[in-house]
């Protein structure tokens, strides 16, 4: 018999309620035999998807009183008899109700046991189970909505869809191996571009969107950059004011270097401390310090503010020139000028007039945030995108079989080596959604997620 498995569902500590989760093929007795429900008879019915009032007890003595929700196989999010089971919300209670449930024969979950017995009874792929980690963690609207776009399904359909196409390409070679008449040789090579060709763009159209995904998921790396009094601080306390969604906590990320994040317009923008970067008269020297060097080099996103009234430093031209791709021009204190001036807009970067005091450019730099994430593309966290890294990688070792597969045919490369190339890819597609995967991975997988889910 496998094992029944319990956990709390909920954080710790005093709340409203707690809900205890029991899922496995024992769980329907261990409930039999420690919840008394008060309608008797409609819970010998053993209606699914029900809530039942009654009390929970360990041998005479009454815990709690609990309701209980009934999700009976293959129904269910682990596609076993799960049941919820609502109580009290003391610390206390709760223990105790888990407790009783172990001493009738459940073991305690490990974290993320209920959503690997879901990916391993077929009820969710791995795309699907990494996003519900994702949705737990989002922090902004964008990367829930993307998040649940893969729960839903949405990615895993495009990644099963290009499995398919390796899988028919890996037998028409399969066909060829076996009758390698010289001949038909020659046009089943083309064949065998063509098809090949036709899988690279699978791939390389969900990779052109990972990059958006990844962003969207995990935010933006931005450093403000400036001189002296240009309006950082204000400008940095203007964004945290409008924006409701404050993050502070940021898993993955050193700490002490990431000094706030903001949500503009949906898109995390994780704010690199560096303080002190342009304080220095001069920049140009001052390079050579590795921190500083660094908040640049990796920055995602340079918003580098100057002042309106003033002429470009050397510091801020050494920014454009070098930063080109990820810089916007933030040219703050507009109201103070006194004639109209046209800001010239060189090597492609956005200058954005802006004034923090009056409350100036916000929404033309939310624009542009979104235009250089999306690449000018309209791209909606709806669309189906992928975003995670261990995904986007297997995602490349695919692709980059398929060109070495499309190399070896140019090659006139025998059929058995197309193969060896064509199996790579598979392995790699098939990684994504979790179709051949080893233990080791999918541990290190479920191992993230919080007990109970
Ligand atoms: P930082 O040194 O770059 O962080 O600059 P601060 O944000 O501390 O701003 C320096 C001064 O400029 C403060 O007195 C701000 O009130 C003022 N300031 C910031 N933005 C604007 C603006 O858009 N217009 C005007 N007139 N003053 C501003």
């Amino acid at each position: 018999m496998e094992d029944t498995i319990v956990a709390m569902a909920t954080a710790m500590g005093e709340t409203s309620i707690h809900v205890l989760r029991l899922s496995g093929s024992n769980a329907e007795t261990i409930i039999g035999e420690c919840f008394v429900p008060q309608n008797m008879e409609r819970w010998s019915r053993r209606d699914n998807y029900t809530l039942n009032l009654g009390v929970f007890r360990d041998e005479s003595r009454v815990l709690d009183e609990v309701l209980i929700g009934r999700m009976l196989a293959p129904s269910s999010y682990t596609g076993e008899d799960v049941y919820e089971i609502n109580c009290h919300g003391g610390t206390f209670v709760a223990q105790r109700i888990l407790q009783a449930c172990i001493r009738h024969g459940a073991q305690l979950a490990e974290p993320g046991e209920f959503s690997k017995r879901a990916f391993l009874n077929g009820k969710m792929d791995l795309v699907q189970a990494e996003a519900v980690i994702d949705l737990i963690s989002s922090r902004t609207e964008t990367s829930s909505n993307l998040a649940l776009t893969q729960l839903r399904g949405g990615l895993s359909e495009s990644i099963v869809s290009l499995r398919e196409r390796v899988l028919e390409i890996l037998a028409f070679i399969e066909a060829g191996i076996d009758f390698p008449e010289d001949d038909v040789e020659t046009l089943d090579r083309e064949t065998l571009s063509m098809r090949v060709n036709m899988a690279l763009e699978d791939t390389g159209q969900l990779l052109a969107g990972s990059k958006t995904g990844k962003i969207l998921r995990d935010g933006l790396l931005t450093v403000i950059v400036g001189r002296p009094n240009v309006g950082k601080s204000s400008l940095l306390n203007a964004l945290l004011n409008e924006e409701r969604a404050i993050v502070t906590d940021i898993p993955g990320t050193t700490r002490d270097e990431i000094r706030e994040s903001v949500s503009v317009g949906g898109i995390l923008l994780k704010l690199v401390d560096t303080a002190g970067i342009c304080e220095s008269k001069d920049l140009v020297e001052r390079i050579g310090i590795e921190r500083t060097w660094r908040a640049l080099q990796t920055a995602e996103l340079i918003l580098l503010v100057v002042d309106a009234n003033l002429a470009l430093t050397k510091d801020e031209i050494y920014i454009l020139n070098n930063y080109k791709d990820k810089v916007i021009v933030i040219v703050n204190k507009i109201d103070l000028l006194e004639n109209e001036r046209v800001f010239l807009e060189f090597n492609e970067i956005k200058w954005i007039p802006f004034s923090v005091l009056q409350h100036q450019g916000f929404e033309d730099l939310e624009v542009e945030i979104k235009r250089k994430v999306f690449q000018g593309e309209v791209v909606l966290a709806s669309d189906p995108l992928i975003s995670n890294v261990r995904q986007i990688s297997s995602l490349e070792r695919c692709d980059n079989a398929l060109k070495q597969a499309l190399e070896s045919i140019k090659l006139g490369m025998p059929w058995d080596i197309l193969s060896i190339d064509l199996r790579e890819a598979l392995q790699y597609v098939s990684e994504i959604t979790g179709h051949n995967v080893q233990e080791s991975l999918l541990e290190d997988i479920f191992s993230r997620f919080c007990i109970g889910k």
